[in-house]
């Protein structure tokens, strides 16, 4: 088999916390190697869909671009680049309405959980999240989208719209297949191990941002939500000490029964702390890079460029390849 186009975006929202870092960055980094090309994407455009500050979207832009740079992508082996550098997606976006259900949208868990939690407006841009999501991906025929488990509904629709696509209009756009990590696809927030942890809508001691120092990690760590009871294993009725031992498992590149056997009989004190110095071996890289990255902004700005120019070279005709098929615009010669 050829090397797959591979494709997946991330929000310039807040700040990029454990789960993004183990669920989709960690992910991004090693689809370098196979990707021909993986294309990365800041979605500035999705980050507007709920209540933001125009500046400070502009500074969390940065933020998660020296983020990516400094957890290990590389602009000579991938595509990195903003949303909304690349017309194409919001043309696209709506291009691909056209084949979207609105009765799919009305399915999105996100949607659902999302608007449930917006004070002010539930803006459209909310519910058509998942067509732009759509965009993003089949602007580029990617065949594979690493992300987190809580991304595998948006992936099912994006490959339906595809499908109808291509069956309405001639075979133009690809089914991508969705690459969800076997463990940490869903990290848990320490204080309500119920939820995801998430850069909108978790709670603040329960979140562990990339940029933690190793004090907050620690002491974060320290106060996560373990169940009764008194053993490391894993179970429905232990979703607390369940996340540990996969965060765990996961900055020890071992699978999660190892964990269970080497903390057997072990109380929950010392298994925390040995989570929290996984934890803090895996960040503190990344933090140290980020230092260095983070303040030279035109340098940002002009890997970003450089990002877009190639990925527009991409997107550009599988646009004007839809617009041709759809009846859109003067015919193609
Ligand atoms: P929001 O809650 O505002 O949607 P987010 O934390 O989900 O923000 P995104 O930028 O939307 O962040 O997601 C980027 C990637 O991180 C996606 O691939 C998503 O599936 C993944 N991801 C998000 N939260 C987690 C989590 N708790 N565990 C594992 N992966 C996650
Ligand atoms: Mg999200």
């Amino acid at each position: 088999m050829s090397a797959p186009v591979i494709f997946s975006g991330i929000q310039p929202t807040g700040r990029k916390h454990l789960g993004n870092y183990i669920g989709a960055i960690r992910q991004y980094v090693e689809a370098q190697e196979r990707g021909e090309p993986a294309i990365f994407c800041i979605v500035d455009l999705h980050a507007i869909s709920v209540a933001y500050d125009p500046a400070e979207l502009r500074e969390r832009l940065y933020d998660t671009t020296a983020i990516l740079l400094a957890a290990g992508l590389d602009p000579q082996r991938c595509v990195l680049f903003r949303q909304s550098d690349v017309r194409e997606h919001a043309e696209l976006t709506w291009l691909l309405s056209a084949v979207t259900a609105h009765g799919d949208l009305n399915r999105m868990h996100q949607f659902k959980d999302k608007s449930a939690k917006q004070r002010e407006l539930v803006s459209a841009a909310l519910f058509f999240y998942p067509v732009l999501m759509a965009a993003d991906v089949l602007a580029y025929k990617a065949e594979e989208v690493p992300v987190g488990d809580d991304q595998r509904q948006h992936v099912e629709l994006m490959r339906e719209i595809a499908r109808r696509f291509n069956e309405r209009f001639g075979e133009t756009l690809v089914e991508p297949e969705h690459r969800i990590p076997t463990v940490g696809a869903r990290i848990m927030d320490l204080q309500e191990p119920e939820r995801k942890m998430s850069t909108t809508g978790a709670t603040e001691a329960g979140t562990i941002y990339v940029l933690d120092e190793p004090g907050a990690i620690r002491k974060k760590l320290g106060s996560a939500v373990t169940d009764s009871g008194r053993e490391v294993r894993r179970g429905g009725d232990k979703p607390g000490v369940t996340n540990l031992i996969d965060v765990l498992a996961v900055t020890r590149g071992v699978d999660p029964p190892a964990i269970e056997a080497e903390f057997a009989g072990a109380g929950y004190g010392d298994f925390k702390a040995a989570v929290a110095e996984g934890v803090v071996e895996l960040l503190a890289p990344v933090r140290e890079r980020y230092a260095e990255l983070r303040p030279d902004e035109a340098a940002l700005e002009a890997v970003l460029a450089a990002g877009a120019e190639k990925a527009r070279a991409i997107a550009a005709p599988t646009l004007a390849e839809a617009r041709d098929h759809m009846g859109i615009g003067a015919p193609r010669k």
